[in-house]
């Protein structure tokens, strides 16, 4: 058969399935509600020069080593102006979040954590993006100085129940004082072990002493994140995309009159119990 004609009885068999009330729509992806994903809601934390510290609306603290509530770890928000600390402003409205280790005291990670209200469904493919920040040194508006050089390293997770389904480590190279957008992607298909258990997601800094330095000699250590972002898109049956070719079309098409029939059938049976 020429393409032309394929081609030809391709379209035929879609404008009939679509004329035929059978059309079937391409997937779209549906965002998942996250609580403060830009971090711009800072009730209860207390303001710091362009910081606020304290724990950010709707995340938890992921805190395993009891580093955060040590002496100098701050959790809380940033407002970068431009030109201190980062070379542009938020990604998203005006704030970032921050886990701000001073001259790294104390090992292990740290960070922040939100149980969403969405759980993991079959036959899905999730997106999860978030901005990393790497703080560059600089003054802040009291005039004090930070010494923020190097990068200690991050962690987004992805969160199904307590297990980790889908994760970014540390993949990103930021230059001082720029963001970059990290990306954490799964398709989930029919089976999964998690199915049905809440969705989380964490953001986590490494703590890890950068490369040329010491315990004794490190800089303060920081990781920023912003703009948290969580789609779901549910994956059609295998027999109902559009894109099975001809033969699938066709395949499609006789399974729609099949059942255009039946329909008829009933309403005419029904009609004739009336009268
Ligand atoms: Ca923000």
């Amino acid at each position: 058969m020429k393409y032309t004609t394929v081609a030809r009885l391709g379209r035929s068999v879609i404008v009939s399935l679509m004329a035929l009330g059978c059309y079937v729509a391409a997937p779209q992806a549906s965002p998942v509600a996250v609580v403060n994903a830009g971090f711009e809601d800072t009730s209860g934390q207390s303001v710091f020069n362009e910081f606020t510290l304290g724990q950010p609306a709707g995340w938890n603290f992921h805190n395993p080593t009891g580093l955060i509530g040590s002496l100098g770890t701050f959790t809380g928000t940033l407002q970068p102006n431009g030109s201190d600390f980062f070379n542009t402003t938020a990604p998203e409205g005006s704030k970032v979040s921050i886990l701000f280790n001073s001259e790294r005291q104390g090992e292990g990670e740290y960070g922040y954590v939100q149980t969403l209200a969405a759980t993991l469904q079959a036959d899905t493919t999730y997106a999860l993006t978030v901005q990393v920040g790497n703080i560059a040194s600089g003054t802040a508006q009291n005039g004090a100085f930070f010494d923020l050089d190097g990068f200690p390293g991050y962690r987004v997770d992805l969160l199904a129940g307590n297990t980790v389904i889908a994760q970014d480590l540390n993949t990103l190279a930021m230059a001082e004082g720029e963001f970059a957008l990290s990306t954490v992607s799964i398709s989930i298909g029919a089976v999964h072990a998690q199915l049905g258990q809440a969705l989380g997601i964490r953001l986590v800094n490494l703590n890890v002493i950068p490369d040329g330095y010491t315990q004794a000699t490190s800089p303060d250590l920081e990781v920023d994140f912003d703009d948290v972002s969580l789609s779901a898109t549910t994956v059609p049956e295998p027999a109902t995309g559009l894109s099975l070719g001809l033969g699938g079309g066709v395949g499609l098409l006789i399974q729609c009159l099949a059942k255009r029939r039946r329909l008829r059938r009933l309403t005419a049976a029904a009609g004739a119990e009336r009268h």
